[in-house]
């Protein structure tokens, strides 16, 4: 029989958290008119903070699985995030990685990247979307599966596989990404890695797993922001599948789960096999320090945090000469040996 459960599952049918990190993304002068400075910062590797919007003496304290502050680069999101599950993946298990957040907060960089900065994608091993695709449309049969029809399929079985369809989607990859951006505030993109892998010697079993990497739909309310025209009932479908999702990750992560509601929506029922049971599942929520992403980086968070706590203590503009967090600063600069970075 074949051995699907790890041994970390201990044979049960436990359903198996999300991990959760938070990539803040540079401030970007531009996108900050009124010159207010950032308004959320990482604090550690796992927390962050930002201005109480109802208290502005108060700063709210986020906790998660992991934070990625702003410097962090492509290759440690990939190391951190991504690589770990990549081995589950041969053994013949499902996993999944999500972007989530505003329009503009960076999942399109983390996910795919750019020549100079490739993403999670092209670091992971790629099947490949053809750059003038159509839109696929998403059918479900008479049993409620979810298919797409015409989904471009490339298998790659060696390393040079891989490279006779890579080099021609490096090259694409600026227009693609372009044609991407211009939609992905109100679309999914979903790319799919299957791995099947036979043994060499008999019974010669084959084991597959999926690896499901996804940028998804920006995160604002887009019926409030009017985002580029986009048509109420397409706004109604992301929102309903980004609200899925968020309960679908709530219901696995509080380990209480009695009905996970996958059958919510098409992009759960689609990616069900691959978020929870013994699949490993990674949600990137990237988010932008500027004002003007506030009320949107302040829902993601809630979306994505394991516990918040408010802190009686001002937001301290990084510009501002007086060192932040004295205490902690100073410990870390002895542990650091002075250096004070
Ligand atoms: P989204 O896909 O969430 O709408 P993008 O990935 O398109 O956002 O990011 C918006 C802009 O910010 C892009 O110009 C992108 O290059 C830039 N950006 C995003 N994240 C980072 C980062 N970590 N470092 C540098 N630039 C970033
Ligand atoms: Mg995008």
């Amino acid at each position: 029989m074949a051995q699907r459960v790890s041994a970390s599952d201990g044979g049960n049918k436990k359903t198996s958290r999300v991990r959760v990190a938070v990539r803040l993304r540079p401030y970007m002068p531009k996108q900050d008119e009124k010159d207010e400075g950032p308004c959320v910062r990482g604090l550690d590797s796992q927390n962050l903070e930002i201005i109480n919007w109802r208290n502005a003496t108060e700063t709210v304290k986020y906790h998660f699985d992991v934070f990625h502050d702003t410097q962090t680069t492509q290759q440690e999101v990939f190391l951190s995030s991504v690589k770990p599950i990549l081995p589950h993946i041969l053994q013949g298990q499902n996993a999944s990685v999500f972007a989530y957040g505003p329009t503009g907060a960076g999942k399109t960089h983390t996910m795919l990247g750019s020549p100079d900065q490739p993403g999670v994608i092209p670091r992971a091993v790629l099947d490949l979307l053809s750059p003038n695709s159509q839109d696929l449309p998403i059918r479900e049969d008479k049993d409620k599966n979810i298919l797409i029809p015409g989904l471009t399929h490339t298998t790659i079985s060696s390393f040079a596989d891989f490279d006779k369809h890579f080099v021609p989607a490096t090259l694409n990859r600026t227009t693609a990404s372009t044609k991407l951006n211009q939609r992905s505030s109100r679309s999914h993109a979903i790319l799919l890695i299957k791995v099947v892998r036979t043994q060499r010697a008999a019974p010669r079993r084959r084991q597959t797993g999926k690896l499901y990497l996804v940028d998804l739909a920006g995160s604002e309310d887009n019926r409030r922001t009017g985002n580029q025209g986009i048509r109420l009932k397409e706004s109604g479908a992301i929102n309903l599948s980004l609200f899925t999702l968020s309960k679908v990750v709530d219901s696995l992560n509080s380990g209480t789960a009695i009905r996970v509601p996958y059958r919510d929506s098409k992009l759960t029922r689609l990616l069900q096999d691959s978020l929870g049971g013994s699949a490993h599942s990674v949600m990137i929520t990237n988010i932008a320090p500027e004002f003007k992403y506030y009320f949107d980086t302040f829902s993601a968070l809630n979306f994505a945090a394991k516990s918040k706590l408010i802190v009686n203590k001002p937001f301290t503009r990084e510009t501002v000469a007086v060192p932040v967090l004295p205490v902690k600063r100073a410990r870390e600069e002895h542990e650091a040996g002075g250096s004070g970075t």
